[in-house]
């Protein structure tokens, strides 16, 4: 069956309350002449996140919204190899806990020294649903790879980006442009194979 088709002039509403995402997604969706929503524009508030995956918040987001609306939305965090992948789905909650961005990236710098690691591999992973009105929720995983750094370093960006470096690079994603690393990061990849499917008419 042919998937649902995203055409120019569309409203599409992004599920989500965080303005760093928001941004990414509107720059990178600007080329296709959508008028874009967001949960706030709706009145709608952030939806409690008891999913167990990535993919399962983001439906659960996507969810948030009434279903007369073409609704994106996305699950993501840093995911630490050492640290069997934390914090992972709780990346939002950790920071939050731990008195903001700073310190959760010293707190888990410092869990990975404690543990007599000195593996600093880690990804951010992100889960892109979409959901047309009366239409199955299609998914889209995207990730990338790099390790993590101490002292962060770079204003740029949000969150955990200060304290990433991505695979063959030297700058950390809060040193990189901010054009330059919404190209390349995890939200990207995703939403790029999401374009393929319900933007591209190829
Ligand atoms: P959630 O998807 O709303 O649960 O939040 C994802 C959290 O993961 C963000 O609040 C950040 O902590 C982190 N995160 C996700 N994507 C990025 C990114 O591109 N840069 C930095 N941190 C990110």
């Amino acid at each position: 069956m042919n998937k649902p088709k995203l055409n120019p002039g569309d409203t599409l509403v992004l599920a989500s309350h965080n303005k760093g995402k928001i941004d990414e997604f509107k720059t990178l969706l600007a080329p296709f002449n959508l008028n874009i929503l967001t949960s706030s524009s709706l009145d709608i508030s952030d939806v409690e996140e008891t999913g167990k995956s990535f993919k399962e918040n983001s439906i659960l987001k996507v969810n948030s919204i009434p279903n007369n609306y073409i609704t994106i939305s996305d699950d993501s965090g840093l995911c630490v190899t050492s640290l069997n992948d934390e914090p992972g789905i709780y990346s939002a909650r950790f920071a939050k806990k731990n008195g903001g961005w700073n310190n959760s990236m010293r707190l888990i710098y410092e869990d990975i020294i404690n543990r007599g690691e000195r593996n600093f591999e880690a990804k951010f992973f992100c889960s892109l649903s979409i959901r047309f009105p009366n239409s199955p929720v299609y998914t889209y995983d995207g990730e990338v790879f790099g390790h993590i750094t101490w002292p962060p370093r770079g204003k740029n960006g949000f969150g955990y980006d200060p304290f990433f470096i991505p695979l063959n690079g030297e700058k950390t994603f809060g040193e990189l442009e901010h054009k330059k690393k919404i190209k390349i990061d995890h939200r990207s990849v995703a939403l790029n194979k999401l374009i393929k499917s319900h933007l591209d008419d190829s």
